[in-house]
C-alpha cells in the first residue's frame, strides 16, 4: 500500500507497545499461566473427585497458588466478551489495533430475526459469496489467505470424537469413562465455562484431550462486530491459557455460524475452524427432540462405520458435554461406536495436527504414529505425545481394565439424566 496515513502510524505505534511482539498472531505470548500442561495435578477437592452432579457443581474459588480470576480483568460470564469494559482496556485495544484491518473483508454483520434465528433476507444463498456455513454449509473460503475449515477426518473408518460446550462442572463420570477407555476427544471449551470451572479445563488437558476454543459467550458469530469477534476469541484464548498453560490453534463456531469475515479474523489470531459433517442434535434431547430421536441419529451414524459408508474417509461428529443427558448418551453409545469404527480419535490425531496449540510443549501423534502404537489394543491409544524442548515424553491415560459395557452402564446410573445445567437454557 503506497499511502501511509496517520492510521498506519498509530497502528505501528500500537504494535510496538504490544509487548514488543512481531505480529498480531503472537498475542498469546503475553498471556500468563503457572500451569505446566505436562505435569498437571488436580486439586483434591470434592468438586474434582465426586461424581454427584450437585457436589461437582458447587462453586469454588481456585487455589491462588494455581491462578486467580480477578472479575474486573475479564468479560462478564456469558455476556459478549467486550462486556465489563474489556473493549476499552489498553491490553485489548493494543491487540485489536495490531491487526491489519486495512485488509479485512467488507462483509456485512448479520442480524437476528425476531425469533432469534439468523435473518438471511437479501443474501445471495445461491452463490454464497461469503462462504457462509449457515447459508450453504460452505467450508472452503472464497477469500484468499483465510484458513479453510476442517469438517471430516480424512482417514477411513474413523469416528472423529468431539464434545462441545464444556467444561461442564458435572463431567467427572464422563471423563472417567473416556480415561478408562483411553479415548482422547477434541473438546471445544467455552471461555465463560473455563473461567467458572477452571479445574474442568485442567482435567481436559491432564487427560490428554485436544482442547479447542468455542468462544466466550456462544453467540452466532456472524452477528457480532469485528471488535466483538476479536474479544470473543481473545478472552477465550486467555482463559484456556490461564487454566492449562496452553493456547488453542483451533476453534469451533457455535451453531456452525461462520463466514469469511469471521474466518479472516480467526486467521489473524492463528485460529482454524473445525466443524463437523454429522450432527447428532444431542443438545436438543428432551427439549425439541426426544431422546429416542437423538438415539436414532446416533444409530444411523454408528452403522455407517460398518456398512461401507466410511471406506474412503472418516467423519467428525457433533456431540456435547453440555448436559448430563448428552453425556449419558455418549456413554451409552461409545461402546457401539468403538465396535463399528476401526478408530475413535480426536481431530488433532486424525488430521495429523502435531501441534494443536500455540505452545510447542505438547505434541499430538500423527495418525500413523497412533496406528503403530495401537496394533494390539483396538480403539485404545494415547494420542498425546507430550514433548518439550528436552524431548521429554509424558504418557497419559491408562488402559481399560473393564469391558466398555460394564463400565459404561455403571456410569450412566451414576449420572442423573434429570440434572441439567441451568445454562442450557441460555445456550438454546
Ligand atoms: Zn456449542
Amino acid at each position: 500500500m503506497a499511502f501511509v496515513g496517520l492510521k498506519s502510524i498509530v497502528a505501528a505505534a500500537a504494535i510496538a507497545q504490544f509487548a514488543g511482539l512481531a505480529s498480531a498472531a503472537e498475542y498469546w505470548q503475553s498471556f500468563n499461566s503457572s500451569i505446566n500442561p505436562l505435569n498437571i495435578t488436580l486439586p483434591n477437592i470434592p468438586q474434582t473427585t465426586s461424581i454427584d452432579p450437585a457436589t461437582e457443581c458447587t462453586y469454588y474459588n481456585p487455589d491462588p497458588s494455581l491462578f486467580t480470576v480477578d472479575p474486573t480483568q475479564w468479560p462478564t460470564s456469558w455476556d459478549i466478551a467486550t462486556s465489563n469494559g474489556m473493549n476499552t482496556s489498553a491490553e485489548f485495544q493494543n491487540f485489536y489495533n495490531s491487526i491489519d484491518w486495512a485488509n479485512a473483508p467488507n462483509i456485512s454483520v448479520r442480524t437476528l430475526a425476531a425469533d432469534g434465528s439468523i435473518d438471511m433476507t437479501g443474501y445471495d444463498s445461491q452463490n454464497d459469496p461469503d462462504c457462509w456455513w449457515t447459508s450453504s454449509t460452505c467450508t472452503v473460503p472464497k477469500l484468499k489467505d483465510v484458513n479453510a475449515d476442517i469438517y471430516e477426518c480424512p482417514e477411513p473408518e474413523t469416528w472423529g470424537l468431539t464434545y462441545d460446550d464444556g467444561p461442564n462442572c458435572s463431567h467427572n463420570a464422563f471423563y472417567d469413562y473416556l480415561q478408562e477407555q483411553d479415548l482422547k476427544a477434541s473438546m471445544f471449551y467455552i471461555g465463560s465455562n473455563v473461567v467458572d470451572w477452571p479445574y474442568g479445563a485442567m482435567r481436559g488437558v491432564r487427560d490428554g484431550h485436544h482442547i479447542s476454543s468455542h468462544t466466550w459467550s456462544h453467540r452466532m458469530m456472524t452477528t457480532l462486530t469485528n471488535q466483538e469477534l476479536v474479544a470473543e476469541f481473545y478472552y477465550t484464548q486467555k482463559a484456556i491459557h490461564l487454566a492449562t498453560g496452553l493456547t488453542p490453534r483451533y476453534w469451533r463456531a457455535p451453531y456452525g455460524d461462520v463466514d469469511d469475515r469471521v474466518r479472516w479474523i480467526a486467521t489473524q489470531m492463528n485460529l482454524t475452524s473445525i466443524l463437523w459433517d454429522y450432527d447428532t442434535n444431542d443438545w436438543s434431547a428432551g427439549t425439541t427432540e426426544t431422546v429416542q430421536q437423538v438415539q436414532a441419529s446416533y444409530d444411523e451414524f454408528i452403522q455407517m462405520g460398518s456398512n461401507g459408508s466410511m471406506t474412503t474417509h472418516g467423519n467428525i461428529v457433533l456431540t456435547h458435554e453440555i448436559a448430563n443427558v448428552t453425556m449419558s448418551l455418549a456413554l451409552t453409545n461409545l461402546p457401539n461406536i468403538m465396535k463399528n469404527y476401526k478408530h475413535v480419535i480426536n481431530v488433532a490425531t486424525c488430521a495429523n495436527i502435531t501441534y494443536p496449540y500455540m505452545e510447542r510443549t505438547v505434541a499430538f501423534r500423527t495418525f500413523d504414529e497412533y496406528l503403530s502404537q495401537n496394533t494390539s489394543a483396538a480403539g485404545a491409544a494415547s494420542s498425546i505425545v507430550g514433548s518439550n524442548t528436552n524431548g521429554a515424553v509424558t504418557a497419559t491415560g491408562k488402559s481399560a481394565t473393564q469391558s466398555s459395557a460394564t463400565s459404561g452402564a455403571s456410569i450412566v446410573r451414576a449420572i442423573s439424566p434429570a440434572f441439567l445445567l441451568p445454562l442450557l437454557l441460555v445456550l438454546l
